[in-house]
């Protein structure tokens, strides 16, 4: 027998589950049109995987799972995609975001849907299955599941508290799909390495529990237990839950896995399921019609489907009023009945002002603590209430407000009847919506430094090549001006090259003879010879010359 705990705080609203959790699940009719968000996880938007104009099938992708964080977003139903176009989400700022909506084509046609065998399939690749078929938690959170599923655990809680009254779309699920929730739950045991699984139901699900058990078997009683948890709001959150069951107290700041523990819903390890066993990727989910309607019950409702197709299958009854997303405690009102069904809605609850009388004024703080005693997450509430009313955010942020997990134990149990939950929205919106603007302002900031950055850098880079190129030139000029100077040191040379050697002397004094000689010859053929010793054939032969000579020169006098 498991020993259990207590976590501080809780409180004992009026359960209200009977009435909806009578009637098996039944299946909601395919809507004319379904407006399908690409925003359906906490982490972001899926990227657009599609046009207007497509024609698409059950179950194909249509929104691409971006960063690590990501999840895919899936056409619920074959048919075709008549737009892409912003439209407003179940949220209670009522903001709008990129949806596709889809007509279908009534045939329900099917991509291929390819199981993965869990025992023998890579953790990677289950954990990308199950990234790929679009889990998020289903608690309400819609967190993906493929990131919680990447811790290393050695306890997994599988939460079947459902402790919010009035919903009972998890109470169904675990009496009628037992063997997926179980197989589910395994599925994510072995992938984290659990020792043990829990699955935390609150005690007044006995059929539930018994469901569960039944499926379970005796085999199983050592590792897989199911444990009947006492009926508190807010027994569901998980860190009450973890509380609960193990004992384990999670400070501020931390997580389930940072002791071990890891947290998913019953509606996640179905989802899980489906997913690894049929190929089938998240495209539908249990909500709850409850409240004010002729037939309260739990649908299985196709992702997208308007909530005003999908709420006369309960008949709301004529006084209805409002209608809020979730339950009484931490639900919100529904802007306007055109949104969509989305992963997180597990609950349509009509309000008449008969149902849920309007809240009587609003009355002054009187510091009497009953909401502290009442927080379950050990908070000063009404600390944090003044805070947020005079918006000194700062101070909220140091007395936790992100910890608070607006369950609003503290305002059902306010003798003021302040709406003190109302002031930790605002003050987180604010604070979220600052960190955003700073967010923006910083990455503005950035983009102009990194501008600045890079016209600097461009300058300086110019101006490196310019002073390159200058002392290319220089160095070009030098070469040859250093080319040249060696061009005319060589000419210089050249005058220097030794003269031919002088003469010796013998060859001088043998030269000077010859040159005598010569100046002799020409004397001699110009001068009056010597005839006495010459023969008379020489002899004529002078005489003949100085004839020719005084002829010549007879002539160019008479010229
Ligand atoms: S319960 Fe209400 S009145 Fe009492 S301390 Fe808290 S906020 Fe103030
Ligand atoms: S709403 Fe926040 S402050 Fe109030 S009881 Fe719950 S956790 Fe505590």
């Amino acid at each position: 027998m498991l020993e259990l705990f207590r976590f501080h705080g809780g409180v004992k609203p009026a359960s209200h589950k009977q009435e909806s959790a009578a009637a098996p699940i039944a299946t909601a009719p395919l809507p004319e049109l379904l407006v399908v968000p690409f925003r359906q996880s906490a982490t972001g938007s899926a990227a657009i995987l599609v046009q207007a104009g497509d024609r698409v099938l059950k179950g194909q992708p249509i929104g691409g799972a971006e960063g690590p964080f990501g999840a895919t977003v899936h056409a619920p139903t074959s048919g075709t995609v008549r737009a892409l176009e912003p439209r407003m989400l179940p949220h209670p700022s009522g903001l709008t975001a990129p949806c596709a909506v889809i007509e279908p084509d009534g045939e329900e046609r099917w991509i291929e849907r390819v199981p993965l065998d869990p025992h023998t399939a890579d953790p990677e690749a289950l954990r990308a299955r199950i990234r790929d078929a679009g889990i998020v938690g289903l608690g309400g959170a819609a967190f993906p599941s493929h990131v919680k599923a990447k811790a290393s655990i050695d306890t997994l809680i599988v939460n079947g508290a459902e402790c919010e009254p009035w919903i009972t779309c998890d109470d169904r699920l675990m009496r009628e799909r037992a063997a997926e929730v179980v197989a589910g739950a395994r599925i994510l045991g072995r992938l984290m390495g659990a020792k043990r699984i829990l699955f935390g139901v609150e005690d007044n699900k006995p059929e539930a529990a018994q469901a569960l058990r039944n499926t379970l078997g005796e085999g199983d009683s050592r590792s897989c237990q199911v444990v009947a948890v006492p009926t508190l709001y807010p027994a569901g959150g998980e860190k009450q839950l973890i509380r609960v069951l193990t004992g384990i107290e999670i400070p501020y700041g931390k997580l389930g896995p940072d002791f071990g523990v890891q947290c998913f819903n019953v509606g996640t390890a179905y989802a899980v399921a489906r997913a690894v066993l049929g190929g089938e990727p998240l495209i539908s989910r249990i909500v709850t019609l409850a409240g004010n309607y002729a037939t309260p019950g739990n649908h299985e409702v196709l992702i997208g489907t308007p909530m005003a197709a999908l709420l006369p299958l309960g008949g709301p009854k004529p006084d209805t009023d409002r209608v809020v997303m979730g339950g009484p405690m931490m639900g919100f009102p529904v802007p306007d009945l055109t949104v969509p069904v989305v992963k997180a809605t597990n609950c349509l609850l009509a309000m008449s002002p008969a149902l849920f009388p309007p809240p009587p004024p609003e009355m002054p703080c009187i510091r009497c603590g009953a909401c502290t005693r009442a927080c379950p997450m050990v908070l000063q509430p009404h600390e944090l209430y003044w805070y947020a009313r005079s918006k000194n955010f700062g101070k909220a942020q140091e007395y936790h407000l992100f910890d608070c997990i607006e369950c609003g134990c503290c305002a059902f149990v306010c003798p003021s009847r302040i709406p003190l939950v109302d002031y930790y929205r605002f003050a987180k919106s604010e604070i979220r919506a600052r960190e955003r603007e700073k967010l923006a302002a910083d990455r503005a900031r950035e983009r102009h430094e990194f501008r600045q950055f890079r016209e600097e850098r461009e300058k300086a880079e110019k101006a490196a090549k310019l002073a390159a190129k200058a002392a290319e030139t220089k160095a070009k000029l030098a070469q040859e001006e250093a080319a040249k100077a060696a061009a005319g040191e060589n000419l210089g040379a050249g005058a220097t090259v030794p003269a031919a050697a002088p003469p010796p002397a013998d060859d001088k004094a043998a030269l000077i003879a010859a040159a005598q000689a010569r100046a002799a010859a020409r004397k001699a053929a110009v001068a009056p010879q010597n005839t006495e010793n010459l023969t008379p054939d020489q002899q004529a032969q002078i005489a003949a010359a100085a004839a020719r000579r005084a002829q010549g020169r007879e002539t160019k006098d008479s010229v």
